[in-house]
């Protein structure tokens, strides 16, 4: 295949049909970074938001690394997957102490730094610093499945190092900039995961699986993923107008977020007795379910929660709640909830709070 011809055809294509987007006015390192991060399982549409807002409050890696974690994790709140924010900060911090405050422009150097894999540490040595190296996301992955009519699943070892390799060998020198970018671009314009647009394809005279009519039997699938269904309880113990709220704890699952306490549904328990149970181990409190307010249903990694909330009253008179499973607790209203970042689940909740969930006749 003539990858110099096709290599023309993309660089033409992205000259014209390019994106206006924030990162591209000045390719700040910085910049091109905090994008790649935020991209990462978000959409376009989405990230632009966030990434701008993020922007004007950490302008720069001395900013960030200066920031207070909880102020991080409340811009990120929304994006999900809150271990990139949490890597973005650490990542800052480093390279504020052992790099002056400065990307490196090295793959193997970016690769060795907090939350950065093999794609991003070529995106930013690429598109950052001009580079010529590739940078290949699930994107990529499609188009070239596509384009050399790969038979294997794109994350097979052996189709990955050819994908690689070729997505190198497809760089004129000096163009990786331009070239990976209009690759990604391709990907999520044209070459679409379900209907792609073939006929508006800068490539598509050199398009394998355009030419054998197989566009829609490639990429082949991996082994699908066999979701996990979980149901967890969670509670809002609510008293004089306010709500209780704690902090997880600094590692593990949803380190250093807000929740209202609750756990997993364990066999043979109902969710208002898991919740209850929950209650009683995390916050020592003896407490009575109110009212089933919700179930909130979300996706997390391999899971399909189910998140059953009530509203639950103290049994156990004035006494405060304990610290078993949280690093702090506290009493807020429902504007106040605002203020603190909540896993994706906890935040759909309070979205729903006052307007189609109300607490008017619940409190205590
Ligand atoms: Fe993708 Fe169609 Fe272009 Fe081939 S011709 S690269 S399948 S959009």
């Amino acid at each position: 295949m003539d990858l110099s011809a096709i290599a023309a055809a993309l660089l033409d294509w992205f000259g014209q049909s390019a994106r206006a987007l924030p990162w591209r006015k000045s390719y700040d390192p910085y910049q091109v970074w905090l994008s790649e991060i935020m991209l990462q399982q978000t959409q376009m549409d989405r990230a632009v938001g966030y990434f701008e807002r993020f922007l004007g409050r950490f302008p720069d890696v001395s900013a960030l690394a200066a920031a207070d974690e909880e102020e991080v994790l409340k811009l990120w709140e929304g994006l999900g997957y809150y271990s990139r924010a949490r890597n973005l900060l650490a990542c800052a911090r480093e390279l504020d102490s052992h790099h002056g405050g400065r990307l490196p422009d090295d793959p193997a150097a970016l690769a060795k730094l907090p939350g950065i894999g093999p794609y991003t540490a070529g995106a930013i040595a690429a598109i950052a610093y001009g580079r010529d190296v590739p940078a290949v996301d699930a994107n990529v992955e499609r188009v070239f499945a596509r384009l050399f009519d790969l038979d294997l699943p794109p994350k097979e070892p052996k189709t990955h190092a050819f994908i690689v390799k070729t997505a190198q060998d497809l760089i004129p020198p000096g163009r990786a900039r331009e070239l990976n970018q209009a690759l990604m671009e391709l990907g999520a314009l044209v070459c679409l995961p379900k209907r792609p647009r073939c006929s508006e394809c800068p490539v598509s005279a050199f398009c394998e699986a355009f030419r054998l009519d197989l566009v829609f039997e490639r990429p082949v699938p991996a082994k699908a993923v066999d979701y996990i269904p979980m149901d967890v309880a969670s509670g809002l113990l609510l008293r004089e107008g306010m709500i209780y709220i704690q902090k997880r704890p600094a590692q593990g699952v949803w380190a250093g977020l807000w929740e209202f306490p609750g756990g997993t549904v364990e066999s043979g328990e109902t969710p208002a007795e898991a919740v209850v149970r929950e209650f009683r181990e995390e916050t020592g409190l003896d407490v009575a379910v109110t009212s089933k307010l919700a179930v909130v249903r979300h996706g997390y990694t391999r899971y399909r929660v189910a998140l059953h909330c009530y509203a639950l009253t103290s049994l156990s008179g004035a006494a405060e709640p304990a610290l078993h499973a949280a690093q702090e607790g506290r009493w807020v209203d429902l504007a106040g909830l605002d203020a603190f970042a909540f896993p994706a689940g906890h935040k759909k909740l309070i979205d729903r709070l006052g307007r189609d969930i109300r607490l008017d006749t619940l409190w205590g």
